[in-house]
């Protein structure tokens, strides 16, 4: 065997097919080969090509990820919103969990009629709660994490505007700041979800009204931007943070990524 020769034998998860040229990789590292690869309609979550769960609401997921889907409440409440608590308010955002209140859907036809929509947060007049609604199933804890931290920054907003006045597109961006901030600093991630917190980063950052927010964070320090928020959720500052106004629910999801080898 010579010095230079490459041993390549990597192979399509799903045929074990040699991988040649073109083939597929999903968010949790699986290849396939371009055969397997090319079918359109891919998991949700990891853009896996085989999916084998399929919901009445038509959604449809790997095995895998429908596997490590988070669906016990008593892990969301507990568990998850704490970790967010904990992580936000060592930066200044300080929420109130009895106001909240979470609800899991199974089905998206009783959450929204828009097909990318995994979480909703709404202010109940009547019992001034606010409500989270999240889509569960299909989506592994790094996924439910980047849409609830992103629904708890809307409750937030919803905590320090006034009732006349609320800005969507600000609270849409600080809603991606939670998640931003929440994803980058988790500790304990299960090594086979490494790559979704990647990801998830990767396009938070490209939401540039998150970055900008992020970005007068690292210069000014937190209580300078808690009050900037607080009077433009107000409506009492004019233009203080320069958004773009990216709406976070317009992004693309997740495709299967091809590689050319
Ligand atoms: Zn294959
Ligand atoms: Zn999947
Ligand atoms: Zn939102």
């Amino acid at each position: 065997m010579g010095v230079n020769e490459i041993i390549f034998d990597e192979r399509c998860t799903n045929c074990n097919k040699n991988l040649h040229g073109r083939y597929y990789c999903d968010l949790w590292g699986r290849k396939y080969c371009a055969g397997c690869g090319s079918i359109d309609e891919s998991c949700r979550t990891c853009g896996s090509p085989i999916v084998t769960v399929e919901y009445p609401d038509h959604r449809r997921y790997c095995q895998r990820c429908e596997h490590e889907s988070i669906k016990s409440s008593r892990r969301i409440d507990g568990e998850l919103l704490q970790t967010i608590r904990r992580v936000m308010e060592r930066r200044g955002f300080h929420i109130y969990p009895d106001e909240i209140k979470i609800k899991l859907y199974k089905d998206r036809r009783n959450l929204s009629d828009k097909t990318h929509v995994v979480g909703i947060a709404s202010h109940q007049r009547f019992s001034d709660k606010i409500e989270i609604k999240l889509l569960v199933g299909g989506n592994p804890l790094i996924s439910t994490m980047n849409t609830l931290s992103h629904e708890v920054g809307h409750c937030w907003a919803y905590q320090h505007s006034s009732g006349e006045y609320f800005d969507q597109p600000l609270s849409e961006a600080i809603a991606d700041f939670f998640s931003l901030t929440v994803l980058s600093n988790l500790s304990n991630i299960p090594t086979s979800q490494e790559k979704f917190v990647d990801h998830s980063i990767e396009s938070l950052k490209e939401n540039t009204d998150a970055s900008t927010i992020k970005n007068i964070f690292m210069e000014m320090g937190h209580p300078t931007l808690i009050n900037l928020l607080k009077r433009e959720l107000k409506g009492k500052a004019w233009c203080a943070i320069p958004l773009k106004h990216n709406r976070s629910s317009d992004r693309v999801n997740v495709r299967i990524r091809e590689i050319e080898r």
